[in-house]
């Protein structure tokens, strides 16, 4: 098969640590290597690393050191949100260590069976907002489309625990063509986000039909593709479909990261090809405890993602999803990373932290505030340092 424009791309084979010598007990720990018997070509295929996720608490306990509370929890997680992790992804888990960023992320713990009274089963009241199904209609000019509920790893603490790894199916032609008829009826959307579950596990061509379908309605002006796929299963970023995407700009794409352990040499590659077929790319965090609520830990994250061409867009407050309570922090904390960012580092490394409203208001902005008073246009500020400074607003009179 020839691709238009693949010779340009890097076709260097993907290294991993799994093949790399144990050196000292700390780099051991990473050595996790059940898949000993899996070829490099294997390894690098993405849908070998789909088949091969990981979902049993069996499989877990050949790989990790679990306590009794992590197989409990995993064993009864069952027919609740669903557990998967792909091989790349636990190689990056430590082996003994239950606080582990990336291990806290996607192994279920008996703590996600607490409900607190403020939970809520559709935190942002997706549903209510849903014209017809697969569709979130919030914004005026904007929609979000829910083309799968399939993910690579399922994240515990997500927004849309609901419905993800419910049935890992996509959507079906007949709701797909009732959601772009919406589209096409409604001429206030220029902006449409694919998201889900992860888009990126569709086939090319699956994801191709899509785009071409949205791609058609004249009003869409730009289209946006959500997904945490390029850091959690980094080998499905192929020179073929990154060619298929850049088909269809102005394309952006917002990437899910949680910490700079996620930036590996595979996650560099995923991303520089996507860079390199021009996708903006920007990035999505959520906020979690103990996994990056701290500001060095955030703002190595943030510079990390600059390096791989990805610009910080937005940091999420948790949103109020059943069982997240362990994961959430005070607002405060989100504020705090944010000031200590903010003139600190490169501007291009600021997200914006945003609490996705409880009930359906969309995404507020919450921040340090930079304006200490204002009389008579007299604007007093402070700032980053702490410093403070006076700005005089025009048609002000001075008396
Ligand atoms: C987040 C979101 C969007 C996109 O918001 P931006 O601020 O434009 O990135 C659109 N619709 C819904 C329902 C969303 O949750
Ligand atoms: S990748 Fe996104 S949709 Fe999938 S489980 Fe994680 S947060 Fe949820």
């Amino acid at each position: 098969m020839s691709v238009p424009g693949s010779t340009l791309l890097p076709r260097e084979p993907i290294r991993t640590t799994r093949i790399a010598e144990a050196k000292t007990p700390a780099e051991e720990e990473y050595q996790l290597n059940p898949w000993k018997d899996a070829t490099d070509e294997e390894w690098e295929d993405w849908r070998w690393q789909l088949r091969n996720r990981i979902t049993k608490a069996e499989q877990l306990k050949l790989l990790l050191n679990l306590n009794d509370e992590e197989v409990a929890a995993i064993d009864v997680s069952k027919g609740r949100m669903a557990t998967a992790i792909t091989p790349y992804f636990a190689t990056l888990m430590s082996r003994t260590d239950p606080n582990c960023p990336i291990r806290r992320q996607a192994l279920p713990t008996l703590e996600e069976f607490h409900v607190s009274p403020h939970d809520l089963l559709d935190p942002c009241a997706e549903d209510e907002n849903s014209p017809v199904p697969g569709l979130v209609h919030r914004y005026p000019d904007r929609v979000l489309l829910l083309v799968t509920d399939k993910c690579a790893v399922y994240c515990r603490y997500c927004t849309r625990r609901r419905i993800v790894g419910s049935s890992e199916n996509c959507i079906k032609e007949d709701e797909l063509d009732e959601a772009i008829g919406y589209i096409q009826a409604t001429k206030k959307i220029r902006d449409v986000l694919i998201s889900g579950g992860d888009p990126l596990l569709l086939e090319d061509d699956h994801l191709e039909r899509i785009l071409a379908k949205v791609r058609k309605v004249p009003h869409v002006e730009m289209v946006r593709i959500g997904t945490r796929v390029p850091a959690t299963l980094p080998q499905r970023i192929t020179p073929a479909l990154v060619n298929m995407l850049r088909k269809y700009h102005p394309l952006w794409m917002s990437i899910h990261f949680s910490h700079p352990k996620e930036v590996t040499k595979e996650v560099r590659r995923s991303c520089g090809l996507l860079a390199d077929a021009g996708i903006p790319l920007g990035s999505q965090t959520v906020l979690l405890r103990g996994i990056n609520d701290k500001p060095s830990i955030m703002k190595r994250l943030m510079h990390e993602l600059l390096k791989i061409r990805v610009r910080p867009y937005y940091i999420y407050q948790c949103d109020l999803a059943m069982g997240t309570e362990h994961f959430r922090t005070p607002i405060a904390v989100g504020i705090n990373i944010i000031e200590k960012l903010r003139g600190h580092t490169t501007g291009y490394a600021v997200p914006s932290f945003v609490i996705d409203a409880p009930g359906g208001g969309g995404k507020i902005p919450v921040g340090p505030t930079y304006l200490i008073s204002q009389d008579k246009g007299k604007m007093v500020l402070r700032n980053y340092q702490g410093k403070v400074f006076e700005y005089q607003e025009p048609g002000a009179v001075d008396s």
